[in-house]
């Protein structure tokens, strides 16, 4: 299916709504049924028919065929934020009794559903730096039944082998789940290297404006089936129509957004990597970076985070440098049209503290600004450092 059709036209059934270019929003929590032989038909066939937005909404189900698509997944299906999807994901694989093998670093939510709520359950889970798929075939367990990933990972952005981690998966018999927010649904598709279920925070580059959250999860008919009928029926973390509608929207400049966020990713950190100040720069598609040839082989192109490694002395020093940058706004999150910054200094109170990752480590997002106009203002606070 071509890209521009998905984006433009997949879904959207324009003859039914006036011929109108812009989807309605079905903003409507019941649907009616004229009959007793309609409404039993729509119990028998809950996640299709429409009998009550929890369930099933037009305007949603627009946004689910595109993402779907995009995902190269038979279908998908669209939650209230990013966790909603990713916790959905999960505990539709597991139960009392089961292990998990997830990767290191991923997204800090993430890691609290891993160490912290799945325990509670009776699902271990053992986490691994999963830039060697040897450490999954080390972790493996009779028990072990998911391999959680995330590639790249959060801050580091380090990679997973995915064609050789499904495969390993497969010969264990366990279900492989990827969190694919940082390459976007256009840079890296993991159901063709036989990943199961994909997952996205749409808050990010779907959404693309900083003003919506949502996720979605992407998969096998028969997958997406079974998650609608427990954790998306019982848990209700289902997204509102609105904002279905507003992804819809995200998702026409998503290629030339990706495109523009791609390019001047590639200019900023192309100036940082020969800035003296600058120790190192964590970036798969640098040809330095020790899985290059990987990042070529799975993703398209890159996204637009990055970190940087600082040559600072003092947690001082990091703090002066993130506080003189005026364009790039200091936040969690990303994905939308500003570029930001996140400073792990911000979580030390002491240069002495131990933490996972270190003081000097600052993560950038670039969005839609000009690149120069970027370069200038990091250029600038590096010379106050
Ligand atoms: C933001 C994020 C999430 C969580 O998404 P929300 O929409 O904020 O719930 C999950 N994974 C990654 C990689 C993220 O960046």
């Amino acid at each position: 299916m071509d890209l521009s059709y998905i984006i433009n036209e997949l879904g959207e059934e324009r003859g039914k709504y006036y011929d109108a270019v812009a989807p309605p929003i079905l903003q409507t929590s019941n649907f009616a049924s004229n009959t007793v032989a309609e409404m039993r038909y729509k119990m028998r066939h809950e996640a299709d028919a429409h009998l009550y937005t929890r369930g099933n909404n037009p305007t949603v189900s627009i946004l689910e065929k595109k993402l779907a698509a995009l995902e190269r997944a038979e279908e998908a299906i669209a939650f209230g934020s990013g966790m909603g999807a990713v916790a959905a994901a999960v505990l539709s694989q597991v139960k009392a009794g089961d292990h998990v093998v997830c990767v290191k670093r991923t997204y800090t939510w993430t890691k609290t559903l891993m160490q912290r709520f799945l325990p509670r359950f009776g699902v271990d889970v053992t986490q691994v730096d999963g830039s060697d798929t040897a450490n999954f075939e080390r972790a493996i367990r009779p028990n072990t039944r998911l391999f959680y990933l995330e590639s790249p990972t959060s801050f580091t952005f380090e990679l997973q082998d995915l064609a050789a981690v499904a495969a390993l998966a497969r010969k264990h018999n366990c279900a492989t789940i990827i969190d694919n927010s940082f390459a976007s649904p256009l840079h890296q598709n993991p159901l063709s290297f036989g990943i199961d279920l994909v997952v996205h925070s749409c808050t990010k580059y779907i959404g693309g404006h900083s003003d919506v959250m949502g996720g979605i999860v992407c998969g096998s008919r028969e997958r997406i089936q079974k998650i609608f009928k427990a954790e998306y029926m019982t848990l209700g973390a289902v997204m509102s129509p609105h904002d279905a509608w507003l992804f819809i929207r995200g998702l026409r400049t998503l290629p030339v957004r990706m495109e523009r966020v791609a390019d001047s990713t590639q200019k900023v950190v192309a100036y940082l990597a020969s800035h003296p100040k600058v120790a190192q720069v964590l970036f798969p598609f640098l040809p330095s970076h020790p899985q290059h040839a990987l990042a070529h082989r799975q993703m398209r192109t890159n996204s637009g985070q990055f970190s940087v490694l600082l040559h600072a002395d003092s947690l001082e020093q990091v703090d002066r440098f993130c506080d003189s940058l005026q364009h790039f706004l200091m936040a969690a999150s990303w994905g939308g049209h500003e570029s930001l910054i996140f400073p792990m200094s911000a979580a030390y109170t002491s240069q002495e503290m131990k933490l996972d990752l270190p003081f000097n480590l600052v993560r950038f997002y670039v969005g839609l600004e000009d690149p120069d106009y970027l370069i200038r203002d990091v250029a600038q606070a590096l010379a106050k450092m």
